[in-house]
């Protein structure tokens, strides 16, 4: 039996499930299509908190975070509950670095302050600064479970067909659009949405051109405050890097404060090659004790005895950017590598655009388009 519908989302993550959200606001019949339960742990949206920040080297990202935050106001107006939480954003490291988020931030207008590693320290006792470091007071934490909870809810609301443990085996291109298959059914729309996280690449397949997408697990850490009544900013530490490439989107390590749980630790030397398909992936102790070294030397306000491990996959472009775009009746809406989740609502915005733009060429870097 083939059901026909305006538009089929593939994944109810929190890219797919606030793109279904807003689809069906403007009267769509909209079907999401999730291959897990409610709540699962096995893509990329899962955990308390995500970081939020506008603070970013390169001004599109610092544009792409202004066009967000309005939404997200708006998304937890919807929601009747916080979503965000801006406590404040660290940069620090290398003053090259911390020098253009300060320019970037700046140019846009927001406010900005660059201190010295002793008066940051003084101000921010928890943490340890060696050199430039830059503080942005809008940045701070998305609550990433409560948000992919609540755009699942709204959907539904809005009238989606929200159906769980339904997984998509196949996309085919017909000609007024496109059809999946799975869980013994198939449903046709004129455009398909394809929000399936670390799945992406194997859903597309042949059918849709995309660029080749790096999928790797990252295993962060929650860590117990010394001083239970410490505020945490979220902090980036921007490090030299190992290979002496200069990538703008890279850093070594993050931290963002979960209250109620502890300060979330992660970083790129935990990340990991991983395949999707494993059901059981579970921390690598010798990962685990990367993460503590680094506690201990950079990070005096924090136990270094982890409370827990969570692993996550990421879903990397070669250069870091999105993959956000349209080929014929397919929406690609992969806005992964490792730091997409500022910008769910903006990202769910522009694939409504896209949806009712029509056809448009595959790129993969949309963000020119969003200014
Ligand atoms: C450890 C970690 C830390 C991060 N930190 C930050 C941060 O601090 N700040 C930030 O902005 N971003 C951060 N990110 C990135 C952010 O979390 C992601 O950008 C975001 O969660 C991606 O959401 P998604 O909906 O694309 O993917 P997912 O949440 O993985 O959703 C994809 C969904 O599609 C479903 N699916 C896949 N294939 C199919 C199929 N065939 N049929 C049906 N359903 C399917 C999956 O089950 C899944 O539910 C981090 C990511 C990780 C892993």
């Amino acid at each position: 039996m083939i059901h026909a519908v305006d538009v089929v989302v593939v994944g109810a993550g929190a890219m797919g499930a606030t793109s279904a959200w807003r689809l069906a606001r403007s009267g769509r019949r909209v079907v999401l299509l999730e291959q897990f339960g409610p709540g699962h742990t096995r893509g990329s949206s899962h955990g308390a908190t995500r970081i939020f920040r506008l603070a970013y080297r390169d001004p599109r990202y610092v544009a792409l975070a202004e066009r967000a935050l309005p939404l997200w106001r708006e998304l937890e107006d919807a929601a009747g509950e916080v979503l965000l939480d801006q406590v404040g954003q660290l940069d620090h490291g290398r003053p090259e670095a911390m020098a253009e988020v300060a320019t970037a931030l700046r140019a846009a207008g927001r406010p900005v302050e660059q201190l010295t590693p002793d008066a940051a320290a003084e101000r921010w006792p928890g943490l340890r600064f060696d050199r430039s470091v830059v503080h942005s007071p809008e940045g701070g934490r998305c609550w990433a479970d409560r948000t992919v909870a609540a755009a699942q809810r709204l959907a539904a609301t809005a009238g989606v067909d929200v159906r769980f443990h339904t997984p998509v085996e196949h996309l085919e291109i017909a000609d007024a659009g496109a059809v999946v298959h799975g869980a013994g059914a198939s449903w046709r729309a004129p455009v398909v949405v394809v929000a399936a996280g670390a799945w992406t690449s194997g859903l597309l397949g042949d059918v849709v051109p995309h660029p080749v997408l790096r999928v790797e697990a990252d295993q962060p850490s929650v860590f117990a405050p010394v001083d239970p009544a410490a505020v945490w900013p979220s902090f980036l530490h921007h490090g030299d890097p190992p290979d002496g490439l200069d990538r703008p989107l890279h850093f070594d390590a993050y931290g963002v404060a979960s209250p109620g749980e502890g300060v979330k630790v992660g970083g790129f030397g935990t990340v990991a090659p991983a395949d999707p398909r494993d059901a059981g992936r579970v921390p690598d102790p010798a990962r685990t004790s990367v993460l503590v070294d680094y506690v201990e030397q950079w990070l005096p306000g924090l136990d270094p005895a982890p409370l827990s491990t969570v692993s996550c996959l990421f879903t990397t472009t070669a250069d870091e950017h999105f993959v956000l775009d349209r080929h014929g009746p397919v929406v690609v809406c992969s806005p992964c590598s490792g730091h997409g989740f500022k910008f769910v609502p903006a990202v769910a915005a522009e694939v409504e655009r896209l949806v009712t733009g029509g056809g448009q060429p595959t790129t993969v870097w949309r963000l020119d388009a969003l200014r």
